[in-house]
C-alpha cells in the first residue's frame, strides 16, 4: 500500500513514442509521407519520449535518423537532411501529465465537486509542465531520471512548491512523511546546474504563517539570484474541502499578511535590490487594500501565478483609456451592455469602467458574479462556471454580455461546469464575448460601428 502511494504515478498509459497529430501540407513531414497517428520512437538512436524530447534531440542537427512507427505498424527509418532552422511541418499529442503522490491538505482536487470533469482531478505534477506552463511541482517524487533531463534539456526556469522549509511543517501540508518532504539535495542538484527556480508557498492560517512565513522566505532569499522569487497565494476552500486542519483566510488575515510582509519585502528591496518575495493579488484584493505599484513587480516574475495580474491590467487599461482619447470611438453612446466578473475583481473592474463611461459616453455595467459551483471563498473570476454566469442573468443590461475569456478551455468553448458557450449564449438571448483586455479594445471598435 505504501510503496504504491509514493511511487510517481501515470495519468495515462503511455506508448512508445510520441505521437504525430498534424502533418502541414507540403511541409518536410508531408515530403517524407508521415501521417497523423504516426509516432516518432527515436531520434539518432536515442528514444523520443514527448515532443520535448524531440526538440532538444533535434536542435541545430542538419542530418538525422528518425525512426517512426506507422500506425499500420509497420517500423520505418527516416535519413533526413535538412536547413539548421527548416521547420518539421508536423506537431505532436499533447503531453500526458505525469501525477503527484501527495496527500496536500489544500489540494484543490479535494475541493471539486464530485461530478466535475474528471480533467478537474488531475494531480499533475511534471517538471515538464512546469518549464513549459509555469506548473508548480512539489519535487517530492522526482526520479533521478527526471532530475538528469531538467539538467540535460536545460529545461529552466523550474517552479517548485515550498510552502514552508521547516520539514515538520511542509510535510504536514503535503500529507507526506518528514523524510520525503526534505528537498534540500534536489533544490541544491537544480541549483547548482545553474536551474532557475520560481517558488511558491500557499499561505494557511495557523499552519505556516508568523515566525515559519519569516523563516521560509529569508531560507529562499538566502538562494537568490538562483532562486528568483516567491510567490505567497492564499489558501483557497470551496465547499467540499471542509477539513477541520484548515482554517479560512479571512481579511482581517490578509490584513496582518500585507502588513508583516511588506516589512520583510523593503528589506529584501534593501538587501537584493528586488522585492523577490511577492503576495498574490487575492491578498491585497481581499484585504481591501490597493495592490502595489507597477515597480513593486519588477519584471512580473510570478505572473503565470496570476501575481502583479490586477497592476498589469490597471495599467494596460489605462494605455487603451490614452490610445482612445487619440483616436475615439466612433460612436461610443452605441456601446450599452454588461460584463460580468468575479466577485473580488469586480470592484476594481468597476473603477476602471466608470473612467471609460465617463470620458467617452459609453453605457457598460460590471456585474459581480458569485461562485455558486465552488462556494466558499472562491471569488476569482477564472473558476467562474456557465451556471454562476446563468445566476446572474437578471443583472444583464444593454445588448451584449461579456465574460472573462480563461473561463473557457484553452482549446474548446466549455467552462468549468461542462456549459458550452452557445449554450450560454441561448441562455441569454444576446451576444455574447468572451475577451480579456487585448481583445476588448478590437471588441469597443467593433461595438462602435
Ligand atoms: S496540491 Fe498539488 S502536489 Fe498537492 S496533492 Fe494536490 S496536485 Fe498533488
Amino acid at each position: 500500500m505504501y510503496e504504491f502511494a509514493v511511487a510517481p504515478a501515470i495519468t495515462n498509459l503511455r506508448r512508445r513514442g510520441a505521437e504525430i497529430t498534424e502533418v502541414t501540407p507540403n511541409g518536410l513531414g508531408a515530403e517524407l509521407e508521415l501521417e497523423p497517428g504516426d509516432r516518432i520512437t527515436r531520434v539518432n538512436g536515442r528514444p523520443v519520449r514527448d515532443y520535448l524530447d524531440f526538440r532538444f534531440q533535434t536542435a541545430g542537427e542538419t542530418e538525422l535518423v528518425v525512426e517512426v512507427r506507422k500506425t499500420t505498424g509497420e517500423d520505418w527509418e527516416l535519413q533526413i537532411e535538412r536547413a539548421e532552422d527548416e521547420d518539421f511541418g508536423f506537431s505532436f499529442e499533447q503531453i500526458v501529465p505525469r501525477q503527484c503522490a501527495n496527500e496536500c491538505l489544500f489540494c484543490f482536487c479535494k475541493g471539486n465537486p464530485a461530478d466535475a470533469r474528471p480533467s478537474l482531478f488531475v494531480r499533475d505534477e511534471d517538471i515538464r509542465l512546469s518549464f513549459l506552463y509555469g506548473n508548480y511541482t512539489t519535487l517530492t517524487s522526482i526520479t533521478d531520471d527526471e532530475m538528469a533531463r531538467i539538467i540535460e534539456q536545460r529545461l529552466s526556469p523550474q517552479y517548485v512548491s515550498i510552502h514552508a522549509t521547516d520539514l515538520d511543517v511542509r510535510a504536514k501540508l503535503l500529507g507526506i512523511e518528514k523524510r520525503r518532504a526534505d528537498i534540500s539535495g534536489q533544490m541544491s542538484r537544480l541549483l547548482d546546474a545553474g536551474i532557475e527556480i520560481h517558488a511558491q508557498i500557499v499561505l494557511c492560517p495557523k499552519i505556516n504563517d508568523g515566525e515559519i512565513l519569516r523563516r521560509t522566505i529569508a531560507d529562499l532569499a538566502a538562494d537568490y539570484p538562483r532562486v528568483t522569487s516567491v510567490a505567497i497565494v492564499p489558501l483557497g476552500l470551496t465547499r467540499y474541502n471542509t477539513d477541520s486542519r484548515l482554517t479560512p483566510v479571512t481579511p482581517e488575515f490578509c490584513r496582518e499578511t500585507i502588513s508583516e510582509v511588506t516589512k520583510i519585502q523593503k528589506q529584501l528591496r534593501q538587501q537584493l535590490g528586488t522585492t523577490f518575495a511577492f503576495l498574490g493579488d487575492e491578498i491585497y484584493l481581499r484585504a481591501g487594500r490597493p495592490v502595489p505599484r507597477r515597480e513593486h513587480y519588477g519584471n512580473y516574475p510570478q505572473i503565470e501565478d496570476g501575481i502583479g495580474m490586477v497592476r498589469s491590467f490597471e495599467n494596460e487599461f489605462n494605455q487603451l483609456l490614452h490610445r482612445l482619447e487619440r483616436r475615439p470611438l466612433k460612436e461610443a453612446q452605441k456601446i450599452f451592455g454588461t460584463i460580468l466578473t468575479g466577485t473580488l475583481f469586480a470592484r476594481e473592474l468597476r473603477k476602471m469602467i466608470d473612467k471609460l463611461n465617463s470620458r467617452f459616453g459609453t453605457q457598460i455595467h460590471v456585474v459581480p458574479v458569485e461562485n455558486r459551483y465552488f462556494g466558499g471563498d472562491v471569488s476569482v473570476a477564472g473558476l467562474l462556471t456557465g451556471g454562476d454566469f446563468v445566476a446572474e442573468r437578471d443583472h444583464v443590461r444593454g445588448n451584449f454580455v461579456v465574460i472573462p475569456k480563461h473561463t473557457l478551455k484553452s482549446d474548446e468553448e466549455i467552462m468549468l461546469d461542462g456549459m458550452s458557450l452557445p449554450a450560454l449564449q441561448k441562455e441569454f438571448g444576446l451576444p455574447l464575448y468572451p475577451a480579456d483586455l487585448n481583445s476588448f479594445s478590437g471588441l469597443l471598435s467593433r461595438l462602435s460601428q
